[in-house]
């Protein structure tokens, strides 16, 4: 499929939220990254029922908007609030950062080997999806990437804005290993054995499973009408308050440009989509690109004409883990795997005449 026009500057509608990039509602606050200054600056705009919230996690922002039926006052919106960013810093810090020394994934980096480490069920649900990912994706989606993320300088062992020899590469190639991942639970708890040294970057999947349990969070609350994302990985359910359904769009994949590209047509059911660009982070070396996409193959950033894929899924966990595995896949292989699996894929291809998208058979119904 080819869209007309995706060159223009799109006049941004309101209430749709862009993965990878800008909040719609950016008018209503200036983010400063606080929840809490977002509340109060919400109480200037009391006549709608839209919440809107936002702040920092997992490195980069996350963006709420409530339709507020039943939650009117304000201590309640300020708890509301409060929840929401404490469970976050709960996953961010206690589970999923490599940056965090006793997180739980630290834990494991650091294991001795051999030895048993328990791990909460929520890690396991994430690690058990990584597993499922990496066997269905052929190894293009692998959790034990991390030696070759920080080699390339996209991880915790900082920035290195330089293309890194061919034998370092190999060694930290070397380094990877899903199969050497023991990852199991007896009657008391789920833990982790590792049979030999591998270490692991959860940051492909980790924010698509935040958003699924903020989902459940504001389900629990009693929300019906909400929309949640963080850093390109999204979840809508039920109407805004003007009774029409979210949009969530795709964003022209140009980093800063902040252009529409497409709309994932949704309806009121939960909804999750994620998108996994190589536009967004890299560095220039020699006028190459280098992603921070990472082909475990070739221990190499992605280097084809795909440069950005967004999938739809039953939960943000799986489109997040999906959207950067066929990204490693490119176009060709990835939009085999999508069919294969009745994955709904959208790609957008960077060709010689411009943005070109091709979609799955299963992405239909969203467009
Ligand atoms: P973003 O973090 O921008 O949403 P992704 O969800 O695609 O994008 O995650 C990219 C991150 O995942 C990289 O920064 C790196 O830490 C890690 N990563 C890179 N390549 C892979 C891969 N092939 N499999 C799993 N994780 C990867
Ligand atoms: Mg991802």
């Amino acid at each position: 499929m080819k869209l007309a026009g995706t060159g223009a500057k799109a006049i941004l509608p309101a209430f749709l939220i862009f993965l990878s990039v800008f909040f719609i509602v950016r008018y209503f606050y200036t983010d400063n990254g606080d929840p809490q200054s977002a509340l109060a600056k919400q109480a200037s705009i009391s006549e709608s029922s839209l919440l809107a919230l936002s702040g920092q996690t997992m490195g980069t922002q996350y963006r709420i908007l409530l339709h507020l039926s039943a939650l009117a006052d304000e201590p309640a919106k300020t708890a509301l609030a409060s929840s929401i960013s404490e469970r976050l810093d709960y996953l961010d810090k206690s589970l999923f950062s490599t940056y965090v020394p006793d997180s739980q994934i630290t834990q494991l980096n650091q294991a001795e080997l051999e030895k048993r480490v328990n791990v909460s069920d929520e890690l396991v649900a994430v690690l058990v999806k990584a597993q499922e990912v990496y066997t269905k994706s052929s190894g293009a989606f692998d959790m034990t990437i991390k030696p070759l993320v920080d080699l390339w300088g996209f991880g915790s062992a900082g920035f290195m804005n330089a293309v890194p020899e061919q034998e370092a590469i190999d060694l930290a190639k070397a380094q990877m290993g899903m199969s050497v991942l023991e990852v199991s639970r007896d009657a008391e708890n789920a833990y982790v054995i590792k049979h030999r040294n591998v270490f692991l970057d959860l940051s492909a999947i980790a924010k698509g499973y935040a958003v699924d349990q903020i989902g459940l969070l504001l389900d629990s609350q009693g929300q019906h009408n909400y929309l949640v994302e963080i850093g390109g990985e999204a979840i809508s359910l039920g109407r805004r308050p003007d009774g029409d359904e979210w949009r969530i769009g795709i964003e022209r994949p140009q980093a800063g440009q902040n252009i529409l590209f497409q709309q994932v047509q949704g309806g009121a059911e939960k909804l999750a989509v994620a998108t996994s660009g190589s536009y967004q982070n890299f560095f220039t070396d020699d006028d190459q690109q280098y992603s921070h996409i990472i082909n475990p193959l070739t221990g190499k950033p992605v280097s084809h004409d795909l440069v950005s894929v967004t999938v739809v899924a039953p939960s943000a966990m799986a489109a997040d883990a999906w959207a950067t595995a066929l990204l490693v896949h490119g176009l060709q292989e990835g939009m085999k795997l999508a069919n294969d699996l009745q994955l709904a894929a959208f790609f957008i291809v960077n060709s010689s005449s411009g943005f070109k998208s091709l979609h799955s058979d299963a992405f239909n119904p969203y467009l």
